[in-house]
């Protein structure tokens, strides 16, 4: 494999607590040998490199790392969608519409949309990429979702407990959740998710799947707190999930929770919580006591049909009173955090070769240009992708 060194960068976000921001006058260089960063520092003493790309004044920082979706999916809610842009409340019942699409596709099917969905993200900046199984809620159909995961992205977590199946009865599906569905998947998956929710799965019924999936040595994550106050980050916090996400809805004592760790990031997904007219969280509560915060997509055809983490940032920074460099971090290593990686979302020598340039001399551009593209080339473990 090829070595690459980009010169020309204006800014260079490296979110490495020595090398910080680099900007100034002189421009700043990076090399990426193979799959890994090999240095960085002032352009005019930078290393040669088989191949040379001059980013000509532009911003540069990690590849976003989008540490929530859910991509093996078939079919579409647009109707849903437009829907609830007319009225409709949103509940976690339209989820039953995507498993129907799901078990109905084939493997093909499935990885086709995987594919067209990680390649949209990754021409977009993104990276490092985890998707969730979910939409099966069969033994068979879970396996194949993870399989079919495993073969595509970074990082798989298995979400049986995505929704009671519609008829089923809630407790033998946990038990098929905790027993037969874990046995099969386990070995195709890091995580273990639940949605902790009203309409979902309640608290005991959280803990026998998180428990489950800890004594079978997966990670665990957390779906908590989206539609109401709930348990799922007091959960999450009390079992030292990596991660709970949505957190929209959050009491003091949640807050203080999230502040008192730092095994649990608190993962925010404003794409969801604004295409389901939620409420937005408090982020500034969140970062002020001292929690780990993450910003992610949720890319879902159901509340979040979108793979662009600029819009999350651009979001966060214009919606969630973030600043443009708390949204930065939390897009890139809040991501890895939450994903319990060292290296992604980190530009520094050893750490993995993924790059993003931006069409801007910024990264304040983000949301100073909201919805502008702003992604000029992207390289992926030393690959150049986009
Ligand atoms: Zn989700």
């Amino acid at each position: 494999m090829s070595s690459t060194l980009v010169t020309g960068i204006a800014e260079l976000t490296t979110n490495d607590p020595e090398l910080g921001v680099l900007s100034g006058p002189t421009h700043t260089a990076v090399v990426l040998d193979g799959p890994a960063v090999a240095w960085v520092g002032p352009a005019a003493e930078a290393p040669e490199a088989d191949v040379r790309f001059d980013a000509g004044g532009r911003a540069a920082l990690p590849g976003w790392v989008d540490s929530h979706t859910h991509l093996v999916f078939a079919g579409d809610r647009a109707a849903e969608f437009a829907a609830r842009m007319a009225g409709e409340p949103y509940a976690a019942g339209g989820i039953a519409t995507t498993v129907a699409a799901t078990r109905a596709a084939s493997d093909a099917e499935l990885a086709a949309t995987v594919r067209r969905l990680g390649a949209e993200a990754m021409a977009q900046g993104t990276t490092c990429l985890e998707t969730k199984t979910g939409y099966g809620l069969t033994v068979a159909d879970e396996l194949r979702s993870a399989q079919v995961a495993a073969a595509l992205v970074d990082e798989v977590t298995f979400l049986g407990a995505h929704l009671v199946p519609p008829g089923a009865d809630a407790d033998s599906y946990v038990e098929l959740v905790c027993g037969p569905m874990l046995d099969a998947v386990a070995g195709h998956v890091r995580w273990i998710d639940v949605f902790c929710e009203r309409g979902a799965f309640d608290a005991d019924q959280s803990r026998a799947v998180l428990t489950a999936g800890r004594e079978r040595g997966l990670g665990l994550r957390v779906h908590g707190n989206q539609l109401g106050h709930g348990p799922g980050v007091q959960l999450a916090v009390e079992l030292g999930a990596a991660s709970v996400d949505h957190c929209s809805y959050l009491r003091p004592s949640d807050v203080e929770a999230l502040a008192s760790t730092s095994d649990t990031v608190a993962t925010l997904l404003p794409a969801c919580d604004l295409s389901t007219r939620g409420p937005l969280p408090d982020a500034r509560a969140l970062l002020a006591a001292g929690a780990t915060v993450a910003l992610a997509s949720n890319c879902n055809p159901g509340s979040s049909y979108t793979t662009s983490m600029a819009f999350c940032v651009a979001t966060a920074v214009l919606q969630l009173g973030l600043s443009i460099g708390e949204a930065v971090t939390a897009a890139t290593l809040g991501g890895a955090r939450a994903l319990r990686r060292a290296d992604v979302g980190v530009l520094r020598p050893g750490a993995r070769a993924d790059l993003h340039v931006l069409d801007a001399p910024t990264v304040a551009y983000l949301a100073y240009r909201p919805g502008v593209p702003l992604t000029h080339a992207v390289w992926r473990a030393g690959v150049k992708v986009a």
